[in-house]
Order: C-alpha cells, then structure tokens, then sequence
C-alpha cells in the first residue's frame, strides 16, 4: 500500500510542465495536492479537476512565488485548507529569454533571480517552520528542482538561469544537513532537456529537437519520468537519503 494515503503535497508551480506530472503522480498514490500558479487559470482549472477526478483533494492558489506576500499567501491557503504539508516540492522556475551575459537584460535578470533564488529560499523557510519537529511539525520530505545548467552553464543561452540554479544546489544541501535531526529531509532532481513548454518560453521552441538526439540516451526526456525521481525522492522508500542532488539527464 501507498506511504502517501492521505498525505498533503505543497508544489509551487504546479500548473503545468514538470509540477502538473508530479501533482499527477502523486494524486495517483493517494496525495492531496495544493499547488500554485502565476497566470494559466484554464491549466490549472484542469488539472484540479483531473486530481479530483482522481479521488484526492484538490487546491489551486494563484500567487506569485517571485513576492513574498504570493508565497505567504500560498502558505497560508494550504494551511486552511489542509494543515501542515508533508511533502513540498519547490519547482517554480523560470529561465528567462534566451541571451548573451553581454545584453542580459536587468528586469530579467531580477525576475529570475526573484522567482528561482528568492522564491525558492523563501518557499523552504515557509516549509521547515511547518514541517520541522523542532517547531511542532511532524517531519516530511522537500524536494527542489535544480537543472543540469548548473554543470554545462549554459553559455549563450541563459548563464543567469544556471546561476540561480546553483543556488538551488547550496540551498538543498545546506538546508539538509541543517534539518536532518528535525524529521525532514531536503534533496533535489537536477533534469537536462525535459519536453515542457519552459523551452518556447525562453523563445526557442524548437530546442528539444535540436538538443534531444545529442543526449547520451538519445531524445530528451518527459515530465513524467522527472516527476518519477522527485516522488521517489519524497517517498519512505528513500528514508536514508538527503542532501541528494539527483541528475534526471538522459546521461547528459
Ligand atoms: P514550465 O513548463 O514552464 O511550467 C512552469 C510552471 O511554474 C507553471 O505551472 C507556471 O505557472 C509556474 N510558475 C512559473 N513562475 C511562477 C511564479 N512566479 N509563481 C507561481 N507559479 C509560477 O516549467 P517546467 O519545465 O515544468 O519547469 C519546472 C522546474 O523544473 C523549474 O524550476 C525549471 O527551472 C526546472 N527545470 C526544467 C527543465 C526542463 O527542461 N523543462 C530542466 C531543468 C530544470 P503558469 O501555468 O501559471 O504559468
């Protein structure tokens, strides 16, 4: 039987991509699911029907995970709705439009930094005073989405998008190790080239095809089989793992 009956799963950025394949997943195991969106209300009105549909409770919270007052908002309507999380999966993130550090644009540049560092540093402060054993919680598991960017870097692409990601990688590691005797554990999935619609975002759509068949395993991969590793990850089957950062690459 499912670890995950009844449990409470917070995903930031749920409405689609990466997010809507975990709410999925873990709506399948028995999970209810809160998540959060910036803009795509047909996609999120969905999806909630779909979890639904599928037996589990449903939220969908509108709120910008880049502000602090989006993320306390989210925080917050979960707790009405469900109590404290058991699972948390930071995955808002952006890369901003394809570009050269030389004609990095600043907004951008500030946009991504708020959604991906900030955001996230945010969305696992809000997460360990609920969940922290320390401070009344139960225990639980995060995990954060990180991205391969952080070892190839991204040149002409979006080296500020592999440089916040960085920060994701600090992040996981310094908050496991800081949390590990307090009930949570802390990793995160690094994927390479996953088909999600983040890629015609950046203004390449057309990046799958021509990266995918350069990929060790030959083709780029889904949001189903990253949305596999995050919910191992979040499972009692990985009790003895944290400060993970697992690569979800196709070999890449
Ligand atoms: P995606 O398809 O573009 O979906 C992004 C999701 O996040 C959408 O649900 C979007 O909501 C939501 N979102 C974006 N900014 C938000 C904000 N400020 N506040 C609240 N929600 C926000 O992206 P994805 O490919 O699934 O990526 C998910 C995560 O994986 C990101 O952290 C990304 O950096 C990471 N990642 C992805 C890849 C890849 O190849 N796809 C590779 C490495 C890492 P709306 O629907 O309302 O826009």
């Amino acid at each position: 039987m499912s670890d995950m009956i009844g449990k409470c799963a917070l995903i930031t950025g749920g409405s689609r991509g990466i997010g809507a394949a975990a709410a999925r997943l873990l709506a399948a195991a028995g999970c209810n699911i809160a998540f959060s969106y910036v803009s795509d209300t047909a996609a999120a009105t969905a999806l909630t029907s779909d979890l639904e549909a599928m037996g589990v409770k449903a939220r969908a919270v509108k709120a910008d995970m880049g502000t602090e007052d989006g993320m306390l908002a989210f925080f917050q309507s979960v707790d009405q709705a469900f109590g404290a999380p058991d699972y948390v999966i930071n995955n808002a993130g952006i890369t901003g439009a394809i570009t050269k550090v030389a004609e990095l644009d600043t907004a951008e540049l500030r946009r991504v930094v708020d959604v991906n560092v900030f955001g996230a540093m945010l969305c696992c402060r809000e997460a360990v005073k609920r969940l922290s054993t320390a401070h009344g919680g139960r225990g639980g598991a995060i995990v954060n989405l990180s991205s391969a960017a952080v070892r190839l870097g991204s040149p002409n692409e979006f080296v500020h998008y592999a440089m916040s990601k960085g920060a994701i990688d600090s992040l996981t590691l310094g908050l496991a190790r800081e949390v590990a005797q307090e009930g949570i554990r802390v990793n995160a999935v690094a994927p390479g080239l996953i088909e999600t619609d983040i890629h015609a975002s950046a203004g390449a759509p057309d990046r799958l095809e021509r990266l995918g068949p350069g990929v060790p395993i030959g083709r780029a991969g889904t949001a189903e089989e990253t949305a596999e590793a995050i919910r191992w990850l979040l499972s009692d089957a990985a009790s003895y793992v944290t400060g993970a950062i697992l690569p979800v690459t196709g070999g890449r």
